[in-house]
């Protein structure tokens, strides 16, 4: 029987599942045998060192083992109305008794027989007043008689503790996945090619499942919980290698694709160049040529460029578009909001000003869709949302497709989009500062370009705390601000799916600052507002007619306004991290010295607390970066789900970045090689499965 058989074979056919308990597994995942072997274990404690009852302290985690000395129900006062029972398992193992104490489960006693041998584990405590030495609620497992050869599952080994759920006790679930592990991990198929494993000292898979589910004697346990034994890497290396895979198959197809060779250059962008106020950065100089050059090649471009909020991605992107259009192309710049793509559609029609090119704003909640403009062709650069990738929009030579990923566009919306036209390019940005690796894999079939340096200009934005009770101080620190010259933001969270409610806290708040501040210009700003209204606002402020503007979460990408000095940020804890890290980003752009105050509601939860310790204590985009993956794990931060990666079961792409290297190598190699895998027919199924069929040359097998 191979893996395949494994994946069909119904859970419920195990020993000890019906179909109640097959219910409950289904919450965790579980409906195949495969799933019950693929389903790892959290953790795992060590239970292997039988202390004798002479030996144990209060306040230790022991096991021991002995003889049942009695097993009773007592009564132990009331709760309410109810009474209080208790099951009270007294054992000796000779060298002295222990108790041990199960409440309210008198059926327990029916268990334990007098002189029968059980094993128990847990925390050891003195019982009240003084009454000796106990566990309450410890595992337990009874052993036959002496002599009779034990598997003990739960006790007297390094055991594994799995998650569950409500209604099947860690104990069950073990004994489930113990019965599952004896019955069947010697049919699990070898899929890793020989030579794979062995370069990379892998332990063949049966061997590799058992040994996570239930590591012998001489495991070390330090080492399995940090999943560094050569089983669990050995694990972690298929599904990585298997991701991969995939990605590989996916770039390689993609990179025999015909795409658009542009002939870019001419007066467009060397006029555009001209009328820019600033020089590029070298960095900016250097990722355009990559763009560039992939525009050159014959195959549609696939490039993530990085960088930090502020590093003049959009610059770059635009000129990327101009050099399109140039060509005879139309482009799409995609955002993930409305706001977004309207902050996009202002910055960009001022910049190209002068360039006789037409732009145009197409989102959902647009009325008046210049649909028919850019499917003739009369709009040059087309903005937008996810509405760009709607079926009525026709467009009728796109060219180049640029997508601001604030990782909520993935490798299948990107696929939609292609599907608009013949293969365009396909740029995409982030703000999102992350391990090569990483990048390279979350965003599957990416090449990457990085511009690692801020433009001239910028001075360090000092942060601090403010805690709501101290909140005076902060509004004294924005009338020293303005006093003095400079402009403020006091910024308001808005959530998308409540936009509505939370936009009246920014209204609330803008009533009563502009009170505070009578004697002030205050005003306010946020998503509800047209496109145009929103911009006469916008220009007010930079024009210096507006000392404290008021907004919702509007500002966080593409206003520019030097004179700004401050930024307050109201309910700070609420944010996460890279959005707290791009608000803060639009202080600090002139030669004031700017400061970010983060106005935080307590009681603060350790995480809350910890990312705002992290914006005080640094600016650095990528350390940011890494302490929100840090924190909130890559799935959370990248959207892994979205991005159209199979879930991984047991890799953590950030604890496990070390053996996504060698995955990534070898599974390219053996694709560069064997592109349909056909020197490899379990691989390839498993691949398959794996995939759910979203990659095509596994699905012929
Ligand atoms: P990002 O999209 O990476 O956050 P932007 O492209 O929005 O950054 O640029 C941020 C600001 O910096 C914009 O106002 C832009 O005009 C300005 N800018 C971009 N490149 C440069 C440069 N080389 N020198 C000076 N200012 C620049
Ligand atoms: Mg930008």
């Amino acid at each position: 029987m191979d893996k395949r058989d494994l994946t069909s074979l119904q859970i419920q056919f195990i020993k000890g599942v019906g179909p109640r308990r097959a219910a409950l597994l289904k919450r965790l995942g579980i409906t195949t045998v495969y799933d019950a072997l693929t389903c790892f274990p959290q953790r795992y404690e060590d239970r292997m060192n039988v202390c004798s009852v002479r030996q144990l302290n209060a306040g230790a985690t022991c096991t021991v083992l002995g003889e049942v000395v009695s097993a009773e129900n007592v009564t132990a006062g009331r709760r309410g109305r109810r009474l209080l029972k208790i099951f009270v398992l007294t054992i000796t193992d000779g060298t002295g008794l222990i108790k041990a104490k199960w409440f309210n489960q008198p059926y327990m006693k029916k268990r334990f027989k007098v002189g029968a041998r059980v094993v128990l584990s847990g925390a050891v405590k003195y019982g009240y007043k003084g009454a000796g030495l106990e566990i309450d609620n410890p595992e337990y497992e009874l052993l036959g008689a002496e002599g009779e050869d034990d598997t003990l599952v739960h006790t007297a080994r390094i055991v594994p503790v799995y998650g569950t759920t409500e209604g099947l006790s860690t104990k069950q679930l073990r004994t489930i996945i113990h019965n599952v592990v004896e019955a069947h991990a010697d049919e699990l198929g070898e899929c890793l090619p020989e030579d794979i494993r062995q370069r990379h000292g892998l332990p063949g898979i049966t061997e590799s499942v058992r040994s996570c589910h239930f590591p012998p004697a001489e495991a070390d346990v330090e080492l399995l919980n940090s999943w560094r034994t050569p089983w669990q890497r050995r694990v972690l290396f298929e599904e990585l290698f298997m991701l991969e895979l995939g990605l590989a198959s996916m770039k390689q197809g993609k990179g025999a694709e015909p795409g658009i060779a542009f002939q870019p250059g001419g007066e467009l962008i060397e006029k555009f160049l001209d009328a820019l106020p600033f020089k590029l950065t070298e960095a900016q100089g250097r990722v355009f040529q990559e763009i560039l050059s992939d525009m050159k090649t014959p195959h549609p471009m696939h490039r993530l460029m990085q960088g930090d909020v502020g590093s003049g991605k959009t610059v770059v992107a635009l000129m990327a578009a101009i050099s399109a259009v140039q060509c005879g192309y139309q482009a799409a710049l995609m955002a993930p909001t409305e706001i977004l793509a309207a902050q996009h559609y202002i910055s960009i029609h001022r910049m190209v000003e002068g360039l006789g090119l037409d732009i145009a704003l197409l989102m959902g909640s647009t009325r008046d869709r210049p649909l028919k403009q850019i499917e003739a062709g009369e709009v040059d650069i087309v903005v937008g949302t996810h509405a760009l990738i709607q079926e009525g929009v026709r467009f009728k030579r796109l060219g180049l497709a640029i997508i601001d990923e604030q990782h909520r566009f993935g490798v299948m919306q990107r696929a939609v989009l292609r599907q608009k036209a013949s293969n365009p390019d396909v740029l995409v940005m982030t703000a999102t500062p992350i391990p090569r690796t990483l990048a390279m894999t979350l965003y599957g079939d990416l090449d990457c370009s990085v511009i690692d340096e801020m433009p001239p200009g910028r001075t360090p934005v000092r942060t601090r705390i403010v805690m709501a009770d101290e909140k005076a101080s902060a509004y004294e620190t924005i009338r020293q601000e303005v006093d003095s010259g400079g402009q403020v933001y006091v910024v308001y969270p808005i959530i998308e799916e409540s936009e509505k409610t939370l936009l009246r806290s920014a209204e609330l708040g803008h009533e009563a600052l502009a009170k505070m501040f009578a004697g002030y210009r205050v005003k306010l700003i946020h998503g509800r507002m047209k496109p145009a209204e929103r911009e006469a606002v916008m220009d007010g402020f930079k024009g210096g007619e507006i000392d404290i503007l008021v907004s919702t979460t509007v500002i966080e990408v593409g206003v520019d306004v030097p004179r700004a000095s401050l930024m307050l940020i109201v309910h700070a804890e609420r944010f996460g991290l890279s959005q707290l890290h791009q608000l803060r980003g639009r202080v600090g752009r002139g030669l004031r010295r700017s400061t970010c105050l983060l106005l935080a509601y307590g009681p603060l939860g350790d995480e809350a607390r910890r990312r705002l310790d992290i914006m005080v204590a640094s600016t650095d985009g990528f350390a940011i970066a890494e302490e929100d993956l840090a924190i909130r794990g890559p799935g959370e931060v990248m959207g892994t789900r979205q991005a159209g990666l199979p879930d991984l079961r047991v890799a953590n792409l950030v604890r496990d970045a070390g053996l996504l290297q060698p995955a990534r190598a070898e599974a390219f190699d053996l694709v560069g090689r064997d592109p349909l895998l056909q020197s490899e027919p379990v691989l390839r199924a498993a691949a398959e499965k794996f995939w759910h069929g979203r990659v095509e040359i596994f699905k012929t097998a």
